[in-house]
């Protein structure tokens, strides 16, 4: 997982890598391209306030994951779960 101050330009993400937004010490929003091979970027908001939000929890190696699933309801329609840093389609 990538660290990021700030914003990241979607034509900016790492292909296979989740990258994590960092904005005064919060992380508020993690970003992936679809891993589904579409290469979309998805966007996943983190802080209390946003409605979806996901909460990622790290494990003692540093991998992420990522509650609840992923669903992206219009385009590819991916659906799957980030667990220790790997996909698990659903
Ligand atoms: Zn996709």
């Amino acid at each position: 997982m990538i660290e990021v101050r700030g914003e990241l330009p979607p034509d900016q993400l790492p292909s296979r890598d989740l990258v994590l937004l960092r904005e005064g010490g919060e992380a508020w929003s993690v970003m992936m391209r679809c891993p589904c091979g579409c290469g979309r970027p998805v966007e996943l908001p983190l802080i209390r306030e946003a409605r979806p939000r996901w909460s990622l929890q790290l494990d003692g190696d540093g991998h992420p994951s990522l509650v609840p699933s992923v669903w992206r309801r219009d385009g590819c329609r991916a659906h799957y779960f980030v667990r220790r840093g790997k996909v698990v389609w659903i």
